[in-house]
């Protein structure tokens, strides 16, 4: 197992404002990391610090076996990472093509390279159908292909994507996400990234959720799920008189809500036997699998599943 961040009692205070407590993770190399947390957690400002874009107060952080270091530029992290922020910094008045080109000349990649990793990127982002428009005229999915494609020209082995899809239409946001998990799954590269998609982060391998500048919890999202989330199911009753004495008579805890009641289960299996028991009373029902949404909510009310 390689690591490709490992970051150790990160913190960063501005002025009296203590952004970042004393944070440690690591970061496996080829790996998809969700980094969560609400507004104002703290994410843009580590992830600032982890790109060597912002000074951070103390700690210790390696990128790549680079460690970060205040006393000079860290050119050897900043060549080996790709970083795309929500504002875009591509020149509006040049076309796709010319932008992501440009930005490979200031890496002092060789005409073939740059044709090679053109090509590369231009395969992975759907390039062919923007590369000759001015990137001022592109639509909002359109510009967040092209930011990722110019992160990606010199080849690096992180990307650090802050909330990629935040902002986009349903079918563009799927087509960006999609274009991102090819890249990591194909490439095996690190995908570090922000988001308030609990979707998106259902699919990493690991998840971190910060709050207040704190690590509050950690792990896959299966691991997560099963502290912080249960399935439940919802039922409907041919009589909800009789289906109310059940539900008592087996001491199973419910809610109601417009003739739906709905029961915490134990686990997916639970609901079979419970259905084999109350068949002839239930006029329908439906099982409700736990999800990164109910995972999320749970661990910003500060509870765990028992
Ligand atoms: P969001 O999801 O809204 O982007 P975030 O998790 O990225 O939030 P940060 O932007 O890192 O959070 O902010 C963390 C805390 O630090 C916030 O309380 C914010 O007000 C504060 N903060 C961020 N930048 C500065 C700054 N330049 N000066 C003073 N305080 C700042």
């Amino acid at each position: 197992m390689t690591i490709a961040i490992e970051v150790e009692n990160l913190c960063k205070h501005y002025g009296e404002q203590q952004a970042v407590k004393g944070i440690s993770f690591t970061v496996e190399q080829g790996t998809l990391f969700a980094f969560l947390g609400a507004n104002g957690a703290g994410k843009s400002t580590t992830i600032e610090i982890l790109c060597t874009l912002l000074k951070k107060s103390s700690g210790q952080v390696t990128i790549n076996g680079f460690t970060l270091d205040a006393s000079n530029d860290n050119g050897d992290i900043r060549k080996s990472i790709g970083v795309v922020f929500q504002q875009s910094i591509l020149d509006e008045r040049l076309t796709v093509r010319e932008n992501i080109l440009h930005r490979g000349q200031t890496y002092g990649l060789s005409k073939t390279q740059l044709t090679e990793n053109y090509q590369f990127v231009s395969t992975y982002l759907h390039l062919d159908d923007i590369e000759k428009q001015k990137y001022g005229t592109l639509s909002g999915g359109q510009k967040r292909r092209a930011d990722i494609a110019r992160a990606l020209i010199h080849r690096p082995s992180i990307l650090f994507l802050d909330e990629p899809t935040t902002g986009l239409d349903p079918q563009t946001r799927q087509f960006v996400w999609q274009a991102i998990k090819q890249l990591q799954q194909k490439t095996n590269m690190t995908v570090f990234l922000t988001t308030h998609y609990m979707e998106e982060a259902a699919v990493a391998h690991q998840v971190l959720v910060l709050k207040q500048g704190t690590i509050v919890a950690q792990g896959t999202p299966d691991a997560l799920k099963t502290k912080y989330a249960y399935d439940s199911m919802a039922l409907i009753f041919h009589n909800p008189l009789k289906g109310v004495r059940w539900l008592e008579e087996n001491a199973l805890s419910y809610t109601e809500k417009q003739g739906i009641y709905t029961i915490r289960l134990s686990s997916t299996l639970h609901a079979l036997t419970l259905l084999k028991q109350a068949e002839k009373l239930i006029a329908s029902f439906e099982v409700i699998k736990g999800s990164m949404d109910d995972v999320f909510l749970h661990i910003m009310a500060e509870e765990e599943i028992a």
